[in-house]
């Protein structure tokens, strides 16, 4: 059994709930799926936290941009990964951990195929930038050249879109409310959206994950101490107020 995280975005209390739920199930292994970064207010802590439970993650477009000058963001999100940079170099902490935060984002990678599962942080055919929302399944061409990506993959996980479900190969979105028994995956080909631990945008605040034992996906919720991360986001001027805001709405 694994539990599959993305989309943290600096966001402690929100990491640290899904970390708490994920201990409560037992789960082992935790893979993430990019962006731990960008956004949030305490960008060196999750990442800190992020290398020490999690096996590995890939490669998100905020740690792309961080590590690169994030000239196609638009400007909230890049004032964020300016910011998120400017952290990550901080002078005033020890050298050698700076030096592994970037060692780290440069060691991620790309996509990860294990057993029948497929991970990126994105889509299929673009890992790391493009995004996969309800109003896809009905773009037959984008969701049909992502299955031609699957190779042997039964499944593929992805984040980045902030919104979970699940994308079959027939056609169609499932949302997670719609699955109370999870996704088996061999009933046909799917992209699997895990959703977002650190800023969810499907109406719902609340921290998403999922658990999958290698046959069943099951998506979580947990609710999370949302005003101190709006704190804290606002006691940092280079982050703009919306993204505490949007964090109560789950928009
Ligand atoms: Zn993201």
């Amino acid at each position: 059994m694994q539990a599959l995280i993305s989309d943290l975005h600096s966001n402690t209390e929100a990491l640290e709930a899904v970390l708490a739920e994920i201990k409560r199930l037992g789960v082992p292994r935790i893979l993430c799926l990019g962006d731990v970064i960008g956004y949030g207010p305490e960008p060196r802590e999750t990442l800190l936290r992020v290398m020490a439970v999690c096996e590995s993650s890939l490669l998100g477009n905020h740690e792309h941009g961080c590590m690169q000058y994030a000239s196609d963001f638009n400007p909230k999100a890049r004032a964020a990964i300016d910011w998120t940079r400017e952290q990550l170099n901080r002078r005033d902490r020890p050298r050698d951990e700076n030096f592994r935060f970037w060692t780290y984002l440069d060691g991620m990678k790309k996509e990860l195929r294990e057993g029948k599962a497929l991970f990126v942080h994105g889509s299929p055919r673009d890992p790391i930038k493009e995004y996969i929302v309800p109003k896809d399944a009905e773009d037959p061409v984008k969701m049909s050249e992502c299955f031609a990506k699957f190779g042997d993959a039964q499944v593929c996980f992805v984040g980045h879109s902030h919104v979970p479900g699940v994308y079959p190969e027939s056609g169609g979105y499932l949302a997670p409310s719609t699955l109370p028994e999870g996704w088996a995956i061999e009933s046909e080909r799917a992209i699997v959206n895990i959703g977002s631990v650190g800023q969810p945008r499907d109406g719902d605040p609340r921290a998403s994950f999922v658990t999958f034992d290698g046959e069943l996906v099951r998506f979580h919720r947990v609710a999370y101490d949302v005003a101190a991360t709006q704190r804290k986001i606002r006691a940092v001027p280079q982050l703009p107020d919306y993204l505490a805001e949007r964090l109560a709405t789950g928009r």
